[in-house]
């Protein structure tokens, strides 16, 4: 059977509509300066989508450079723990730099250098993005310039170090609270300043149309091999799929080659923090409203005059006050349920696969797994669980030596 006959892409989808709209969410909120911007991208992904040289690049940088496919791997222990469905790990932690994040960073300086842009510019908060771009520049000699608020400067020095040994020069930003959103508004202003040469590489499925569209389009790859591959293993497809929800782009990525398949349901975990009822959290869906930030219509953590709130996540790709709009639609039309993991449960799910099978998850991807001890144990051990390990958890160790002591903990 051919590729395109196992994808979604047979099924009719229709979004992003004409407008960059996913029904009532999505669209360009942005200044008038910004739209020949958003318009010359858009024009140059649809020519790029179609020319076959620049896909047949895009391939040989995933499979070379990346390493795709990543392996889907069955976690027989952690399996066998939980007592029900069967559960799979698709390795995005075995991609290049750790992480899916590098998927759409590459798709994007390569986008880039496809229109002429000898510059490249990003915004990071933790520096994961930060870096994925950095790397990805690197390769193809462009010019990279990353804003990030000084106050997660302090926090990430080592991933400050990184980009900066990448070749990249790190721009602190002092206004606002010096942390991501100040960021992205930051980078927004060198964009619309520097748009003859400069392409900005947003870092998720959020802002205005086109970025959530070709941020997607960069990390479906993940659910086109996650099919591929099961139905290898397991002549068939999965019942649950599961992955964190940051601003949604591991999560689109794995969802989105299923989105036509009604018998696989779907769960984006969002980080519950210290508890809903704390005001500390980053669960947009279970505590936030309908609203804008950053160029779309989409779910908000902000207060009623319009105020956005503080978040709190244990694992900081999460930690961001709205979600991509592609998923405040499939929220309204129940095709995904939304859920959260607190803290107190990703640093179990961290320490449990560590443990059960050798590999150490991102904090973030904890989440999911945290959401995998809730149901999986319920479920029948002929229905097949796929958890997106979206990234490896290296860079969390640091992090998770304030909460947990392994030694002591008692699983
Ligand atoms: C950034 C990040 C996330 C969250 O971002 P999404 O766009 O929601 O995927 C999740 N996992 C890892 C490992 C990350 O680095």
């Amino acid at each position: 059977m051919n590729e395109h006959a196992l994808s979604s892409e047979t099924h009719d989808y229709p979004y992003p509509d004409s407008k960059g709209r996913y029904g009532a969410y999505g669209g360009k909120f942005v200044p008038e300066t910004l739209m020949p911007a958003l318009t010359e991208l858009e024009d140059a992904y649809n020519r790029a989508k179609d020319d076959e040289a620049f896909q047949r690049r895009l391939r040989r940088y995933q499979k070379d450079y990346i390493g795709r496919p990543t392996p889907l791997f069955f976690a027989e222990r952690f399996t066998n723990r939980l007592g029900g469905a069967r559960v799979y790990f698709k390795r995005e932690d075995l991609a290049h730099t750790g992480a899916h994040k590098i998927n759409n960073a590459l798709g994007q300086v390569l986008l880039a250098q496809a229109m002429g842009k000898e510059r490249i510019i990003a915004e990071t908060g933790a520096g994961q993005h930060g870096v994925a771009t950095a790397t990805a520049a690197a390769q193809v000699g462009l010019e990279c310039d990353v804003y990030m608020g000084e106050e997660d400067m302090a926090r990430q020095e080592l991933n400050v170090f990184r980009m900066r040994l990448l070749g990249a020069r790190v721009i602190p930003v002092t206004a606002g609270s010096r942390t991501l959103k100040d960021a992205i508004n930051e980078s927004i202003r060198d964009w619309v300043t520097n748009i003859g040469n400069t392409h900005y590489v947003l870092g998720t499925v959020h802002g205005p149309h086109p970025y959530p569209m070709i941020c997607r389009d960069f990390q479906k790859i993940i659910g086109e091999e996650t099919r591929r591959q099961l139905q290898e293993k397991e002549g068939r497809l999965p019942d649950v799929l599961l992955a964190c929800v940051g601003g949604g782009s591991n999560s689109i990525g794995l969802f989105f080659d299923f989105l036509g398949d009604p018998g696989v349901r779907m769960i984006g975990v969002e980080a519950g923090g210290f508890g809903i009822d704390t005001q500390r959290h980053a669960a947009r869906f279970a505590g936030g409203v309908q609203g804008t930030l950053h160029g779309a219509m989409s779910y908000v953590l902000q207060d009623i005059h319009g105020q956005i709130l503080g978040t709190h996540s244990v694992s900081a790709g999460l930690d961001y006050p709205s979600v991509g709009p592609e998923h405040a639609y499939l929220h309204g039309a129940g095709r995904v349920q939304y859920v959260y993991a607190n803290d107190d449960e990703a640093l179990e799910g961290f320490q449990l696969v560590s443990r059960l099978e050798g590999i150490i998850p991102a904090l973030e991807s904890a989440h999911a797994i945290g959401h995998a001890v809730k149901i999986v144990p319920a479920m029948k051990p002929d229905e097949i669980v796929v958890i997106n390990m979206s990234g490896r958890g290296d860079k969390d160790v640091q992090q998770a030596t304030r909460f947990i002591n392994p030694a002591k903990e008692d699983l």
